[in-house]
């Protein structure tokens, strides 16, 4: 059965009924859903062979991203994240793509790179020859370090070398590109790096440097579009058509100054942090990737730009492009139940699907952001979902949350102190209205 992202009302409805509807929608049982979840889905137990020094574990709210449809198929988006309004966002900019058609992506092999520092070289443009004659056996010898990957059909696919710095520096750098098939893969690319640093210094006539992966990891990148037609970007005030000015006034804001271009780049990785988190990735990785890469003309740049769209100016276009570094297999989060759970309702089958949707999820956080600033601005919308977690810390609990979060938004005071001023009022209210009662 295909499956289906479109949940109206999911909001306004109990956690327990949204465990339901998603249950009922994946095909994953109540009771799995509700062991994954149980207080974060993980045991102390369990984080103590994770990492150093544990103490406990930290939670983290647990969302999903709806009306996503990629490539023509639906999926509910997993978004781990403490930020207010980024899962709304990315829904609601999601269900304006999909009037477009939803989300079209595309994505490279699964190469990640090993580099091999080599220092103290005598002569560079010999050592870089003696290395590249040799690359078959150098290839060979990277296969054989990773035997079970080769078995699931990746393995290393090519080598380059690049000379650094000048004369003085006696420095060149092997690139080994590995595909890594559904695994993120850094833990194999250092394998290879450590396998034949020792071959490549004896042919290079140099001394081994570093031996580790690059997150620059360029030829493993996803690239995703969509079109927005103008009706589905109109807001009380503006018309779609001027909504798509704005749009693009924005992005070629971010494409000529940097100091917004990271703002900008900030939006799409609220989302792909997000899924990257829930589906047990290592977002560290992704986030170096994005940054890098964005930075790769010299000119730190937007990874997502819109335009109005050639030949049917009524439409909005945006594309993004960036490395993707995850994986569905390997890793030590793969034994985390909820990020089992997230690539269950995913129902992904292998790691470039997975990096697309992610991607997809990017780009709707950067349309929502965008549309938001072009518009209203971003306060607005922030400020009313940021208001319930305000009025939380303030010690608002039960019903009281909505109606002090409504207070503070009303009176355009969003902070604790107001909060506490709302709750007392509130509670005052409350208590009077029950003697009322009785
Ligand atoms: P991994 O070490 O678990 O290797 C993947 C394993 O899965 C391999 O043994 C492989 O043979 C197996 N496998 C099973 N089915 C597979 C399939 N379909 N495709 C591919 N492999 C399959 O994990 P990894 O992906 O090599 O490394 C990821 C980990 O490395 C992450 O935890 C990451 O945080 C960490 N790490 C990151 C960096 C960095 O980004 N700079 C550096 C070091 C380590």
């Amino acid at each position: 059965m295909a499956r289906t992202s479109r949940f109206p009302g999911f909001y306004k409805i109990t956690v327990a009924e949204r465990r339901l509807l998603v249950s009922e929608a994946t095909g994953i049982s109540s009771d799995e859903m509700e062991t994954a979840l149980a207080s974060g889905g993980l045991e102390a137990d369990t984080a103590d062979k994770f990492v150093e020094n544990v103490l406990g574990t930290y939670a983290l709210p647990y969302g999903v991203c709806l009306n996503v449809r990629v490539n023509h198929h639906d999926y509910v988006v997993p978004m781990v994240v403490e930020e207010p309004s980024v899962v709304a966002a990315a829904s609601s900019a999601a269900k304006m793509v999909r009037a477009g058609g939803g989300f079209e992506a595309e994505v490279d092999a699964p190469l990640m790179t090993s580099q091999v520092q080599l220092t103290h070289v005598q002569d560079a443009p010999a050592a870089m020859a003696a290395v590249l004659r040799h690359k078959s056996e150098v290839l060979a010898l990277a296969d054989r370090a990773i035997p079970g990957l080769v078995q699931r059909g990746g393995g290393a696919r090519g080598l380059e070398v690049r000379r650094l710095g000048t004369a003085a520096d006696r420095m060149i750098v092997v690139h080994i590109h590995v595909d890594c098939r559904d695994a993120m893969g850094a833990n194999l690319v250092n394998t290879v790096a450590e396998a034949v640093a020792d071959r490549l210094a004896a042919l290079a006539d140099a001394r081994v440097g570093l031996r580790i992966l690059t997150n620059l990891c360029d030829k493993r990148c996803v690239r995703v579009t969509c079109r927005v037609p103008a009706a589905e970007l109109a807001t009380e005030t503006m018309s779609g058509e001027d909504v798509i000015d704005g749009i693009v006034n924005a992005s070629r804001f971010a494409e000529l100054d940097p100091y917004r271009a990271a703002t900008h780049n900030k939006g799409v990785m609220n989302g792909i942090d997000a899924v990257t988190i829930a589906t047990g990735n290592d977002w560290r990785a992704v986030e170096a990737g994005a940054h890098a890469f964005a930075a790769r003309s010299g000119h730190y740049a937007p990874l997502a730009v819109w335009r109005r769209g050639a030949g049917s100016p009524g439409v909005l276009t945006g594309r993004l492009e960036l490395p993707m570094a995850l994986g569905t297999v390997g890793g030590t989060l793969r034994v985390h139940p909820a990020a089992r759970l997230s690539l269950q309702m995913l129902g992904v089958t292998g790691a470039g699907d997975l990096a697309q949707i992610a991607a997809a999820v990017g780009l709707a956080n950067n349309l929502s952001a965008v549309r938001a600033l072009a518009t209203d601005g971003i306060q607005r919308g922030h400020m009313a979902l940021h208001a319930r977690s305000v009025a939380v810390a303030a010690g608002a609990a039960g019903g009281l949350v909505e109606r002090v979060a409504q207070m503070i938004v009303e009176a355009r005071d969003v902070t604790l102190e107001a909060a506490r001023r709302a709750l007392a009022i509130a509670r005052a209210a409350h208590d009077e209205a029950a003697v009322e009662g009785e």
